[in-house]
């Protein structure tokens, strides 16, 4: 049993690990860059540690000084969190050269995982269905040409390495073809150093629907449902909500079925999620993420189960502490995610936390590590809260979600609770009535500048 680890992370995320480990008996060890003192998981942690100067490459990325503070605390397991170093296989095979563990997949499924083009060929193979487009890599632009003529436009072209929306490119005829192609081959270059790209048929109308898995390692895997993800800007969850106002227990039993089966059949260890695009009744694997996600509060919300806990469990070699039979959907639960940013054009906004009140009440989750008078550094992503809200349907939730924003306070800077105030308002919001376009278009009708 871990009686000491390591969470390499900050913010929220951090503090949902101290806790969970708090409860378990287990000691928690923060790390933290110098522009991280005074942040809330410093404070919280049983230890805290300082691995190196502001910016995240040399410090949350670092991966010498994470191990040294391992090493220093005798920490013996280290949570990654999400984001960072949470799908970095070779930062998990140095881990395990350590003798030390880590609390998610393992340096395989990671790897695998986290090149799509592998991702796709894999879960094909385990039965999954995918989006129909480019089989593997695409050399050139002749090809890429091609393909746009079999498949017809429009084709979306993906990094295979890519991620967080970035080197994705979206072309509606062989005129768009080319620059398209090449902004993609250049953003997989420049963000993740592989230019390998992909086509996959771009699907105009579909919802973001995600399946959560979980297994112990062993050949044992169940499913937790789905989380509607669609509401998105720029590629980027805004809000989330579980069960998916479109998904029926039939399909919801399919898919999930489909999902725990193949990766059990490789025997995946941990949270993981599958990501489908959803249209006509029909699922599209486009990716599946090797960790704990943002929007995991939903889904431990209706599920009533502590993912974070379930990680550390099977991390230690212990069983779930769950079957597929035990797994029964109460109610609805909704996400929304709080950024330090300035509405109409979503430019970040740290700063001095002058007043900050979490709201509370029946059914309502704040998921913060902002204080009165912290201030947020400029250097990292400008997530400062979740809003999670739980309610016996649908439109109990929703009105939960419009008393709870009502009561959060976060004085001195610029956040998107704004944004949430008037999507409550939107009856595609108000009915579930939505794709994975619809956020964009309504941004532009509702909250363009001037
Ligand atoms: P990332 O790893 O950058 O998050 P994903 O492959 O998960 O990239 O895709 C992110 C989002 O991009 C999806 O949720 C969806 O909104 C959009 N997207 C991806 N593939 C397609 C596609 N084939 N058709 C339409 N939209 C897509």
């Amino acid at each position: 049993m871990f009686e000491k680890i390591l969470i390499a992370n900050r913010g929220e995320i951090a503090l949902r690990v101290i806790r969970a480990a708090r409860e378990m008996g287990i000691k928690s060890v923060a790390v933290h860059s110098t522009a991280d003192s005074d942040a809330m998981h410093v404070r919280m942690a049983d230890e805290a540690i300082c691995i190196g100067p502001a910016p995240g490459s040399e410090s949350y990325l670092n991966v010498a000084s994470i191990i040294a503070a391992c090493e220093v605390t005798g920490a013996q397991a280290i949570h990654p969190g999400y984001g960072f170093l949470s799908e970095n296989a070779n930062f998990v095979q140095i881990v395990e050269d350590h003798d030390l563990t880590f609390i998610g997949p393992t340096a395989e499924h990671i790897r695998v995982m986290g090149d799509k083009i592998t991702a796709k060929d894999t879960m094909k193979a385990l039965g999954v269905p995918c989006v129909p487009g480019s089989d593997g890599g695409v050399p050139d632009l002749d090809s890429a040409l091609k393909i746009g003529e079999e498949f017809g436009y429009p084709v979306i072209i993906k990094a295979t390495a890519g991620g967080g929306g970035k080197g994705m490119k979206v072309a509606n005829s062989a005129e768009e073809m080319k620059s398209a192609f090449q902004t993609a081959r250049a953003e997989g270059k420049s963000n993740f150093g592989n230019d390998e790209v992909y086509i996959e048929k771009y699907l105009t109308t579909p919802r973001h629907i995600e399946i959560q898995v979980f297994g112990d390692g062993k050949g044992n895997a169940v499913h937790l449902g789905e989380r509607d993800c669609s509401l998105q800007r720029r590629h980027q969850k805004v809000f989330e909500e579980a069960p998916g106002p479109a998904i029926s227990p039939e399909e919801r039993a399919r898919i999930g079925k489909v999902c725990a089966d193949a990766v059990a059949q490789i025997n995946y260890i941990g949270a993981g999620t599958i990501e489908f695009l959803y249209e006509n009744g029909e699922f599209y694997f486009i990716e599946m993420n090797t960790r704990l996600q943002v929007e995991h509060p939903v889904t431990e919300a209706i599920f009533g189960v502590d993912l974070v806990r379930e990680q550390i469990r099977v991390a230690e070699g212990l069983p779930m502490s769950f079957g597929q039979d035990d797994l029964h959907i109460n109610g609805h639960a909704i996400e929304v995610r709080i950024n330090a940013e300035k509405l109409p054009n979503f430019a970040p906004c740290p700063g001095h936390i002058s007043h900050f009140h979490a709201p509370g009440g029946l059914g309502v989750r704040m998921d913060s590590a902002l204080y009165d008078g912290y201030s947020i550094p400029p250097y990292y992503d400008s997530l400062i809260g979740k809003l999670i809200v739980h309610g016996r349907d649908r439109p109990e939730a929703l009105a939960r979600l419009n008393r709870a924003l009502g009561e959060l306070i976060v004085d001195g800077i610029d956040t998107t609770i704004p944004l949430f105030h008037a999507l409550l308002e939107a009856e595609a919001v108000q009915t579930g009535d939505y794709n994975i376009h619809w956020l964009e278009h309504w941004l532009d009708a509702n909250m363009a500048e001037g």
